[in-house]
């Protein structure tokens, strides 16, 4: 029987998959700290969709290329 070796396997998975948003929820923390303002979301605020590391590295992102661009149009065209 290795029915109770496979459910042993699966305590592993989860504490690796916890351990991995923890450091991607670290790498968020220091991205933010090293911007010093705001913070930084790991899924675009407009749309949902998950923003690249290399973006969120930026600090204080809280939106995708996409979205930040649309936003940015958007705040010329009120003058501020
Ligand atoms: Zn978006």
């Amino acid at each position: 029987m290795n029915e109770s070796m496979n459910l042993a396997e699966l305590p592993d998975e989860l504490d690796r998959a916890a351990a991995i948003s923890q450091a991607e929820c670290d790498e968020g923390i220091a991205a933010a700290r090293r911007a010093l303002v705001g913070c930084t979301y790991s899924h675009c605020a407009n749309c949902g969709d998950a923003i690249p590391a290399e973006r969120r590295a930026l600090g204080n992102v809280k939106r995708c290329i996409d979205c930040a661009q649309l936003y940015e149009f958007h705040q010329k065209q009120h003058g501020k």
